[in-house]
Formats: structure tokens, C-alpha cells, sequence
């Protein structure tokens, strides 16, 4: 039982001021909402150059300077006023918002915790309006300027000193607006930025294509190893486009900061969409690495919801089963390319970029709306019918003929690397790395057709064991068996293996099983080896591939190239090395300075 309160308020309408700090709280919870608002708003516009200028980490002053549309001088005191939009009139336009804004809240509500002056000039006036609410009373006067608005937002949260207090140190809070502004700039190559802080510019990307703005922004490391992917299913009313670029695993890094996924044009961080991307890296991603990537998808508006979050970071899909599926198996296939099917011109990160990534249809500017909407049919047609032909990514340009990709084993270099030759000039092979892949592959398949071979050990290999690793392996002897592993205990401290995978028979018996009971361990409940398990099988390939330092024989050479040809996913080895590079004669020539 509660006590009432002891004198209860009669319900009234709040202020208007007091609903647009409230909705401040959820619409500009930093300075980098405002500049990602404001920055939306200036594309909404069409802007095509937009200039960010940022004082003391936007907390003094953000200056947004755009060449966009302008807005009339009879719309701009309604700009400021909560609710009032210009870009959505009924519910059937919010399900289908192709702007970037719709709610017409933001600058009602940077108005309402801060210092706004509002310059704006529309192609057909004689020169700029410019309202603001600095003195208090807001009234518009004529003012100087070119074609399209400057908002100037000054001492943010001055009248709200408990928000001001959770703000971080200067550089933190101009570090949020400075990934704020990547991610746009991302979102549309087609637009020029620039952004200073405290008078010095930090940043300055010309309008490009998306092939260079990456670039730019990700750096050259993530260029030099990424895959472009284009993948669509279904018809253009239900239909999902996936398009953009993924890292190859070498370019993973230890934080996921590298990860841009944008759905119809908008940039969001959403768990459905990090997941169904993360797991078609677990196979050739260790667990500890981000990996790295640029995406779009595109659906109908009416199946997605974007009006869930105030700062629309988060989406709802109508059918997030199929998003997800879609997105793993579009990433998967991408990172599946066979070692056969890379073209072969140079090293391996150029082998898997495709040739189109120049041309990738990236931008989406508020006027296209998103697919099947308002972009013509025969626009996505033609990307339909270029990408049935064909599965996505493989650089079509260089189709293999020869039988062989990997070509023919020449030697071996200090008993690690193997030497071939093949039609573009000299392949280099890990051999560690990918006799492990193969054997993981292997594995993999016959474990899930239920026919993985078992090799039984005439004399059982007994080691010492502590308590622990006992009772894991009775409590997961099913486990155990699936993967081909037969642990029994022979006493307390004893634990004995009678039988391993046969194609792991080389492997230190001993070993293989303790390496694999201390994951088991690590993962403890039976539930998570479900999900584990590949994790468990890249551990016993590792067992049972060739060390390196031994030496093989030219036919055992080429048996490896041949099995590496036949194996899903053969370039890039378990822990996300790559497995092979190629050198061509070209690459040669130009390290001898040949032909120059
Ligand atoms: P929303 O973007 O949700 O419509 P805002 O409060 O961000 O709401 O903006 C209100 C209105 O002001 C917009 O609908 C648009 O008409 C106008 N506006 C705001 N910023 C700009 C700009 N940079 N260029 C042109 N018009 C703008
Ligand atoms: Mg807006």
C-alpha cells in the first residue's frame, strides 16, 4: 500500500517550451544529436556542400552551413515550432518516410535548450531571412547570405545545467560529432563535407563515388581488403537488397568501430542487424575481432519501422526472421568464396574486390525513395537480371578457364610456405593455415551430414586428468561423440581416448582432447555448444592439420592445392589469416622494374 501524495496536482497541458525540453531530452541527448539533426535536415534539403563547424565539442557553438533549398521567409518561424514539418502531412506518409526527418521536433527542441539563429535563402528571394531566439522573442529580419540555410546553435543546454553536467571532456563529446559526421559522409559520397573544430579543420571530403569516400573514411587497410557484395531477393514489394562492402577478416580489428550498416539510406546500430552479420563471420573470424563493414539494405518503408527511437538508431522489421536470414546468407556467401573462383591478378585483397565497387549504386538522396517505391523499375531490374546470372561478387571479368586456379607446386620455402606456379605467375601458400581450413571444412560437412569417420585406437591414450576435466567429459559425452571423440574416465584422476576422427589421426591424441575439454569447460552449459561447436571444431582442425616445418613431398604439394580448390572459404584460414596470395608476373615484373 502507497501513500497518496499529499496534494495531488489537477491534470493540466504542459507549456510547450517544457514538451520540447522534454522531448530535447530524447531527441539531442549530446551535441552530436544536433549536428547528425541538423546535418539530416540540410540533406532533406538536397544540399550539396555542407561545412560543420563545432566550438569546444558543439557544447559552445555548432555551426551547420548548407547550399540545400533554403526555406521560405513565410515557413521559417514555423521551422522553429514543435511539430511543424514541411516533409510529412498524413499517417500514410509516415509509413512511408523516405526523408531523413519527419518528425518536425528537432529544431523545436534545440531551440527550446540552447541559442538558435536560423539563416535561410530560398532560390527565388532577393536575399536571406534570419530568425532566432536569442533575445528571447523571436522575430525575423532581413540578413545577407547565399542560397540555402545556416543554422548556428550556441551554448547548448544553458538553460538545462543537470544535462550539461553529464556531458564528457571537450574532445569526447567533439569525437561523437566527428563519427556522426562519418557516418553520413558514408551514407552520400555525392556530397562534400568539411568539419573544424575550435577554427581548424579536421576533416574535408570532396563529393565522390563510394568507392573513394570509403576509402577516405575506413583508410586504406580496410580498401585494400573488403569485398564488394550485392545480393537481392524477392520482388520489388517484398523484396531486400543488401549491397555494400564487407572486410575480409584480415581487416577485422579489436573494436567493432568499423561497422556501418545503413537501411534504406539511414544509418542504425541494431542488434537483429549485428548478429545476423557476426554470424556469418563466425566461421572465419576469431572470437575476439570485429570485423569490418560498409552496408545498405533496402526494403519496402512499409516493412520496416523507423519510428521507434527518438534518434531513429534502432529499426523494427515486419519480418525480422527472413531480414535476418537474408543478411547471414548474403555475408556468408560473400565470405565463402572458393580459392577456384577468386580471380587471380594480384594479392588476395585485390583477387576479391569486385570490379564494380566503383560503380556500386550507394546513394540514396530523400528523393529516390527506397526499393520497389519510388526508384524506377527498370533501374532495379537491371540489377536484378546482373545479379541472378550470377551469385554475387565473383569478379565476373575473369572468368577461370584453367582447371587448376591454384596451379602447380614448384617447392617449399624453410618448410612453411609452399611455392606453385599458375597462369597469372607465382601462388604462395600457408601451408599450416590451410591444410587447417580444409580439415575444419571437412569436418564441418561430414558432422553435419552425420558421417564423420572414426578412427578407434587400438590402445587407448590415458593422461592424467584433474577432477574437472573428468567430470566435463562424462557430463558431455554426447558432445564428445559427435565430434568423432571417445573420452572415457578410468579412474578418478584417469581419463582414457579410444577413439578420435580419422581425419585427425595424426594429431597428438592427448592434447586434441585437452584442448578440447578446457573449451568445453569454458562454455559450460550444454545449450552454448550447440552454438559453440564450430569454435570446437576450428580448435581440433588446428590439431590436425600439417605443422609447419614439415617437409612435403611435390605430390602431396599438389594434393593440398587441389583439396584448397575444392574447399568452401580456402582463402582465409580459421583464425582469419588468409590461406594464399597471389603474385603475378606483373607484380613480378614491377618489383624488377621490368618493361619500364
Ligand atoms: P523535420 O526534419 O522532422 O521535418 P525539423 O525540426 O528538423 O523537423 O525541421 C523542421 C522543418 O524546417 C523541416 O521540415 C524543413 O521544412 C525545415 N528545415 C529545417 N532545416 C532545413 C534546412 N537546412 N534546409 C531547408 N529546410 C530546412
Ligand atoms: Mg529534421
Amino acid at each position: 500500500m502507497s501513500t497518496p501524495p499529499p496534494s495531488r496536482r489537477p491534470i493540466q497541458a504542459l507549456p510547450d517550451q517544457l514538451i520540447s525540453q522534454i522531448a530535447a531530452g530524447e531527441v539531442i541527448e549530446r551535441p552530436s544529436a544536433v549536428v547528425k539533426e541538423l546535418l539530416e535536415n540540410a540533406l532533406d534539403a538536397s544540399a550539396t556542400h555542407i561545412a560543420i563547424r563545432l566550438e569546444e565539442g558543439g557544447v559552445k557553438r555548432i555551426a551547420i552551413i548548407d547550399n540545400g533549398s533554403g526555406i521560405p521567409k513565410e515557413d521559417l518561424a514555423l521551422a522553429l515550432q514543435r511539430h511543424a514539418t514541411s516533409k510529412i502531412a498524413s499517417l500514410t506518409d509516415l509509413e512511408n518516410v523516405s526523408t531523413l526527418g519527419f518528425r518536425g521536433e528537432a529544431l523545436a527542441s534545440i531551440a527550446s535548450v540552447a541559442h538558435v539563429t536560423l539563416t535561410s535563402r530560398t532560390a527565388d528571394a532577393p536575399h536571406a531571412w534570419e530568425i532566432s531566439n536569442v533575445t528571447g522573442k523571436t522575430q525575423i529580419v532581413p540578413a545577407s547570405g547565399t542560397i540555402g540555410t545556416t543554422v548556428d546553435v550556441q551554448d547548448l543546454y544553458l538553460n538545462t545545467p543537470a544535462r550539461r553536467k553529464f556531458l564528457k571532456s571537450e574532445q569526447t563529446e567533439y569525437g561523437h560529432c566527428a563519427e556522426v559526421v562519418r557516418r553520413i559522409a558514408l551514407a552520400r559520397p555525392d556530397v562534400s563535407f568539411s568539419l573544424s573544430h575550435n577554427g581548424k579543420t579536421t576533416m574535408q571530403w570532396h563529393a565522390t563515388e563510394i568507392a573513394m569516400r570509403s576509402e577516405h573514411i575506413l583508410g586504406e587497410d580496410f580498401a585494400k581488403a573488403r569485398l564488394a557484395l550485392e545480393h537481392i531477393a524477392g520482388d520489388e514489394t517484398n523484396g531486400l537488397r543488401l549491397y555494400g562492402y564487407v572486410g575480409l577478416p584480415t581487416a577485422a580489428r579489436a573494436r567493432g568501430d568499423a561497422q556501418y550498416f545503413y537501411v534504406n539510406g539511414r544509418f542504425v546500430r541494431d542488434k537483429l542487424l549485428t548478429h545476423a552479420v557476426r554470424a556469418a563471420y563466425q566461421d572465419v573470424l576469431h572470437g575476439d575481432r570485429y570485423p569490418s563493414y560498409l552496408l545498405q539494405l533496402d526494403l519496402n518503408p512499409a516493412l520496416v519501422d523507423v519510428n521507434v527511437h527518438p534518434s531513429k538508431i534502432e529499426v523494427r522489421f515486419r519480418d525480422s526472421r527472413a531480414v535476418h536470414q537474408f543478411i547471414f546468407h548474403a555475408v556468408s556467401r560473400a565470405l565463402a568464396q572458393t580459392a577456384g573462383t577468386s580471380s587471380t591478378s594480384h594479392t588476395p585483397s585485390a583477387t576479391t574486390t569486385s570490379p564494380r565497387s566503383g560503380t556500386m549504386p550507394w546513394i540514396r538522396t530523400p528523393q529516390q525513395a527506397s526499393f520497389g517505391v519510388a526508384q524506377t523499375t527498370a533501374d532495379y531490374g537491371a540489377i536484378f537480371s546482373a545479379n541472378t546470372a550470377r551469385t554475387p561478387l565473383q569478379p565476373a571479368a575473369e572468368a577461370q578457364t584453367d582447371e587448376h586456379p591454384l596451379g602447380f607446386a614448384l617447392a617449399q620455402l624453410h618448410d612453411i610456405y609452399l611455392l606453385a606456379q599458375n597462369a597469372h605467375g607465382l601462388v604462395m601458400v600457408d601451408m599450416h593455415a590451410a591444410h587447417e581450413r580444409i580439415v575444419y571444412e571437412q569436418m564441418k560437412q561430414a558432422i553435419g551430414e552425420s558421417r564423420l569417420p572414426v578412427q578407434e585406437l587400438l590402445i587407448p591414450v590415458t593422461f592424467y586428468a584433474d577432477a574437472i576435466d573428468v567430470g566435463t567429459a562424462q557430463e558431455h559425452q554426447d558432445t564428445l561423440r559427435t565430434l568423432g571423440l571417445d573420452i572415457t574416465a578410468l579412474s578418478p584422476d584417469t581419463l582414457a581416448i579410444r577413439a578420435l576422427p580419422a581425419m585427425l589421426r595424426q594429431a597428438e591424441a592427448e592434447s586434441l582432447a585437452r584442448d578440447v575439454l578446457s573449451e568445453l569447460r569454458e562454455i559450460g552449459s550444454t545449450q552454448l555448444i550447440e552454438e559453440r561447436r564450430n569454435a570446437l571444431l576450428a580448435t581440433m582442425a588446428c590439431h590436425g592439420s600439417v605443422r609447419a616445418g614439415r617437409t612435403l613431398t611435390i605430390a602431396e604439394m599438389n594434393a593440398l592445392l587441389r583439396q584448397m580448390e575444392k574447399t568452401e572459404r580456402a582463402d582465409q584460414c580459421n583464425h582469419g589469416r588468409p590461406t594464399w596470395v597471389q603474385i603475378s608476373m606483373t607484380d613480378l615484373d614491377s618489383l624488377f622494374m621490368r618493361g619500364q
